[in-house]
């Protein structure tokens, strides 16, 4: 594997004019390779180049079935070099390279989605009476920024470049410091299916640096984000000052709320999906069970069962799909991952199993239940980010949903019984972008995803997702005779 990795700026490979970061292997601890880092006179080049590509017309003045093609085109690249580039991800995230292939299908699937779409974005005209014509149409804002978090580095900038690109925006990536390598394969398979130099930037940077750079820059004219709250809400503050629009997914705590009529059996495949597939890395991770009180004790044998069932070793000895977990990010979010576990202990809760490091090379925690946890409990309500699941209970309808919506939070929810009168309700009442019943991640990139609340605001995947990329013009015309 290449040991030094560049920056993908206006159609050239470059290194960065802040430096060198090293990227280090989470499922062994050493160092994977190095990362060039971008600094602001980098960012601004790369700004330039998709502005000047922009201005231009060359991508946005392509017939769409023609950008469509090219952006399907995208996501075939990917699936033609997935041995390498899961290979690539697992080495630098830690998951298993079964849950790496499959993430890696998942951003081709984005390509082929928005890249099928690209002539649907139709306007409509209005009728103003025989002496005018009117009609709307929908163009795009111009640079899309999209800051990518290190959690699902390939799928995340699959979801909004292949958006972007389908409806004619030019774009600058900032890949996540602790997983920058995979997206090189963006920069190539946008070279091999002929978009512009300039059409598409892939650069690493410092947050703080090369982010916040990009965030607040004056020819950015649309901003996608997903990683923390804190830093949502800088990049919203430096959007607003250029008066720029941005979505934001924040992440969340979101509970599955599971009635005493639900198939318990087959919640053991929701437990084993909702908080252990990517070790709990997913910003819409099933973190809190809400149980009623009579089916807790089966619910929780059954849950402490899947936890235990789980291997837990590097992902690269890991290629079949199976019960496996695989190493967190990095030392640093394990060894936050395991305080927040320590402290909800200090405050009552009970490790039913996991909550501890292993004791292997790597960054490494074992797959966690809590019980005995409160809705006031700081575990209840902050998002740990790893394979830690909190199990609540409840007594009535009411109870349960006041739960659910008790933090701060609104990504997702699910609810789980056979009633659907039950589940309805639920799902009307449940502060949540996304509701699931009867299945953990039900739904796909044809489903609209977003958060309520501090979660976000704006919506990624589905239809609804290009309006994003897209703005509205208007057009009146008075008719002379
Ligand atoms: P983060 O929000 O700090 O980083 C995400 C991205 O934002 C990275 O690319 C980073 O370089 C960039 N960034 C950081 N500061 C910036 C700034 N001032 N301006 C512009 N860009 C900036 O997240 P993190 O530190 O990697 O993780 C911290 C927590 O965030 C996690 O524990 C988790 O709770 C949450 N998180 C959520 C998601 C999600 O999918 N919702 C993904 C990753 C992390």
């Amino acid at each position: 594997m290449k040991t030094c990795w560049q920056n993908y700026i206006d159609g050239t490979w470059i290194d960065g004019g802040a430096g060198w970061i090293d990227v280090i292997n989470p499922g062994t601890g050493e160092k994977l390779a190095e990362q060039a880092l971008a600094n602001e006179g980098d960012v601004d080049r790369a700004v330039m180049a998709a502005h000047r590509v922009h201005q231009s017309g060359a991508l946005s003045g392509l017939r769409p079935v023609v950008r469509g093609r090219m952006v399907q085109a995208m996501g075939r690249y990917l699936l033609d070099h997935i041995d390498e580039l899961a290979k690539v991800l697992t080495l630098e995230q830690g998951k298993p390279l079964w849950e790496a292939r499959i993430e890696v299908e998942g951003a081709a699937r984005y390509f082929e989605y928005y890249g099928n779409q690209a002539e649907t974005v139709e306007g409509r005209s209005i009728p103003l009476g025989k002496d005018y014509f009117d009609f709307t149409t929908y163009e795009p804002f111009g640079v899309s920024a999209q800051i990518i978090p290190w959690n699902y580095p390939v799928e995340m900038t699959a979801r909004s470049l292949s958006a972007a690109l389908a409806t004619g925006n030019t774009c600058v990536i900032k890949t996540p410091e602790l997983t920058p390598l995979s997206n090189a394969w963006f920069a190539q398979a946008s070279e091999a299916v002929g978009f512009p130099k300039g059409a598409v930037n892939i650069l690493c940077g410092l947050g703080h640096q090369a982010g916040a750079a990009l965030s607040a820059h004056p020819h950015v004219n649309q901003i996608v984000f997903t990683g923390s709250v804190p830093t949502g809400i800088a990049i919203a503050t430096a959007a607003a000052q250029n008066v720029v629009p941005c979505v934001l997914e924040l992440g969340g705590k979101s509970a599955a709320i599971v009635h005493k009529d639900a198939d318990l059996e087959a919640f053991e495949n929701d437990v084993r999906w909702g908080i252990y597939f990517n070790a709990g890395e997913v910003c819409s991770a099933m973190s809190r069970v809400i149980v009623h009180d009579s089916v807790h004790d089966e619910l929780f044998d059954r849950m402490v069962g899947v936890a235990q069932s789980l291997a837990v070793k590097p992902g690269i000895d890991q290629p079949e799909f199976g019960p496996t977990m695989g190493a967190m990010v990095s030392e640093g979010q394990r060894d936050r991952a395991a305080q927040m576990v320590s402290d909800a202990q200090a405050q009552g809760a009970i490790v039913a199993t996991g909550g501890r490091k292993m004791n292997i090379p790597g960054a490494f925690l074992e797959p966690t239940i809590l019980t005995g946890v409160t809705p006031d409990m700081t575990i209840a309500n902050e998002e740990v980010f790893g394979p830690v699941l909190s199990v609540l209970k409840f007594s009535t309808d009411e109870e349960a949903i006041k739960i659910a919506n008790g933090t701060p939070y609104g990504l997702v929810g699910g609810v789980f019984t056979s009633k659907l009168d039950r589940a309805t309700r639920a799902a009307q009442r449940l502060r949540a972008g996304q509701v699931f019943v009867n299945e953990w991640y039900a739904g796909g990139v044809e489903t609209p995803f977003g958060g309520y609340g501090k979660s976000g605001y704006g919506r990624e995947k589905g239809r609804e997702a290009l309006w994003n990329y897209v703005q509205t013009k208007n057009v009146a015309i008075k008719l002379r005779n």
